[in-house]
This record gives C-alpha cells, structure tokens and sequence, in this order.
C-alpha cells in the first residue's frame, strides 16, 4: 500500500514538473516603436527576463531617444560604444556592403528630411535631396574595436536592423533558460523557436500589404520571418504614395516595383537588413543576391498583387484561398 502511494506521488511530481516545463507565459508590450508580444513554454521567468531585455536595448539603440548611445554617437560624430551597439553597426555593415549599399544605416537624414521621424511629413525639393546624397554613404562610416567615427554630416539609423538583433538577443536569451518552444512578434519581424509545445511547426500570417489579412502562411521552426512593407509607414500627397524605406542612391522612397518582401532565415538581424535592402533593390536583383550567396529565402509582393517566392519556401509557403503564387523563383535560372 505505501509503495503505491510513494508511486503514485511520484508520478504526480513527475506530471507536475513537465506540466510545469510547457507552461504557456507570454509578454505584450510596445517598444522599438512598435507593438511586441512574446509566447514561450517553460523556462520560468525567462518571458519577463526577455522583456527587459529589449527595453535594454532600446535604450541604447534608440537613434530618438537623446540619452541613447547612438544620439551620443550622432552628435558628436563619434563614440565608444557598447559591445552589443559596436557589434550590432558591424554586422549591419556587412549587410550594406552585401547589398552594394541598398541597406544604408546612414540615411537617416533622409528619413528625417521626408518627416518620417517626427510624423511632420513632407516631400523635399530636388536641391535638398542632392545635398542629403553627399552624406548618406556608409563606406565613410568608421570602425575599430567599439569606437565608431563617422564623415562630416553623417547621422546613423539602426531602425532598419534593430529589431532583428533584439529578435535574436531575446531567442538566444529564452534558449539559454531553457525554453525549447517560443513565438516573438516584435512588429512584424517574427521569430519562432523549435516548433509549438505539440511538436508542429509554428505557422506563420504574411501580412497582405495591400489589406488587412493575410497572403498566405509560412510552416517554419527555428526561423526567422522578418516583412518589410510600404505600408507600415507612409504618406500620401497629391495623389503620390511616399513610404519610408528610402533608397539610399536617390535618397527617395525605394521605388522598385515591390509592396513587401518577407525574408526567412536563422538570423533576425541578417533578415532585417535583407528585408530592407531587397525592397530597395527589387525582386530581379534580390533574386541575383539570393542566387549568389544563399542563406535566405524570400516572398515577394509586386505592386500588381503577384507573389514569387524563392524555391526553398515553395513547400512550407501556402497562399491564402484565392491567392496564388506567380513565381517560384528557381535557383537556375533556366
Ligand atoms: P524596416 O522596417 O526594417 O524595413 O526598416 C525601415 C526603417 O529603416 C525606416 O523607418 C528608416 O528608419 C530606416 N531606413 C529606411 N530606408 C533604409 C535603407 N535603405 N537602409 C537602412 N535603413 C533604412
Ligand atoms: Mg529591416
């Protein structure tokens, strides 16, 4: 009789404990100028731990926070900056560099001349717009150790890269604590570790960037899904819609016949600048990048409504009802 209930409590404990390992805890929160929310299974406190986390580095990143390292870094042209802030500009200048300059971290002048900073809109005349091109070029942007320098008039921008890296902080984070199962929306960058609590994988929404659904949903683990789209941020002026992502060669919304382009991969931050920069460059040279050097796949969304996705998603890509794929874009060419 006392062995069976020594048994029995055991396998209470036993239950208990792995209830307790899939527990379901989740954080909402705005920050990064956006909305996040953040969905995990077991590791405790970690969920809260995660929050802070991002707010850490908001705090640091913040180009309009006036207390942030990089404001410090902006007004005075140069810094020693945190490992995260100094590692963070790195890898962003690598994207740059990869994308031939389409993802620019100093364009931030010209995101603030079109009033996308502050909300003021407007569009800028031609002579501005000439003046701005002589200080948006990230190769004057200067690197050693966590000293960063940067040319005469340069102002940097981590918008297009910071929730990406904080994506990948916050995964690396969870992972550390033990959660083997998480969701993160931070603003349209998501970010799933593992699969869900049962073993399936996560399904991911595709934001329709012309309505308020979804064009279709993405199956992925361990991933990385990170949309950038006209749409999250624009205005619009005598009949003309103005967005901000800008191209850094004409310091004017990208204009390249893409409405959204969604990247997958392992990392948010590498993501991020490739979302950014293929919306600069347009779906013929993204697909070349992609060709190139691999390490993504991509959905895009033409201006018309036509979706292409690059054939690794072909599988795990399925369009909503009544939407179709265009294009699966093929590795070779032919
Ligand atoms: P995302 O939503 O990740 O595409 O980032 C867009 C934000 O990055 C904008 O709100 C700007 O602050 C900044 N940005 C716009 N265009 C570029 C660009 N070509 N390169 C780098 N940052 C940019
Ligand atoms: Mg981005």
């Amino acid at each position: 009789m006392r062995r069976a209930v020594l048994i029995l409590t055991a396998l209470l404990l036993l239950f208990s404990v792995s209830g307790c390992a899939r527990q379901e805890k989740t954080a909402e929160f705005f920050a990064m100028d956006t909305y996040m929310t953040i969905r995990a299974y077991g590791g405790g406190e970690a969920v809260s731990e995660a929050e802070r986390l991002i707010f850490k580095l908001e705090k640091k990143l913040s180009v309009t926070d006036p207390e942030s390292e990089m404001s410090r870094l902006n007004n005075m042209g140069e810094a020693e900056l945190s490992d995260e802030a100094a590692e963070l500009i790195g890898e962003a200048l690598r994207i740059c560099g990869l994308t031939g300059g389409a993802l620019d971290i100093s364009v931030y002048p010209a995101v603030k001349a079109w009033g996308f900073t502050t909300g003021e809109y407007r569009v800028p005349k031609d002579g501005e717009l000439s003046e701005l091109l002589k200080v948006v070029d990230y190769r004057n942007i200067k690197i050693e150790g966590n000293f960063v320098r940067l040319g005469e008039g340069m102002l940097l921008d981590l918008g297009a890269v910071a929730k990406g890296y904080a994506g990948d902080a916050t995964a690396a984070l969870l992972r550390d604590r033990g959660v083997g199962s998480a969701l993160l929306n931070l603003g349209g960058n998501v970010q799933c570790l593992g699969g869900k609590p049962d073993g399936s994988a996560w399904k991911i929404g595709v934001q329709d960037p012309k309505g308020r659904g979804y064009i279709g949903v993405l199956e992925c683990r361990d991933k990385a899904v990170v949309t950038s789209g006209g749409y999250e941020r624009y205005f619009e002026e005598d009949g003309a819609t103005y967005w901000h992502v800008i191209d850094p060669s004409t310091c004017r919304p990208a204009d390249s016949g893409l409405i959204s382009v969604t990247v997958v991969g392992e990392s948010g931050l590498f993501c991020d600048g490739l979302s950014t920069a293929l919306f600069v460059m347009g779906k013929e040279k993204a697909a070349a990048l992609w060709r190139e050097t691999g390490g993504f796949e991509a959905i895009f969304v033409s201006e018309n409504g036509d979706i292409s996705v690059t054939e690794g998603l072909a599988e795990s890509f399925a369009p909503s009802e009544g939407r179709t794929v265009s294009e699966v874009i093929r590795r070779d060419e032919n």
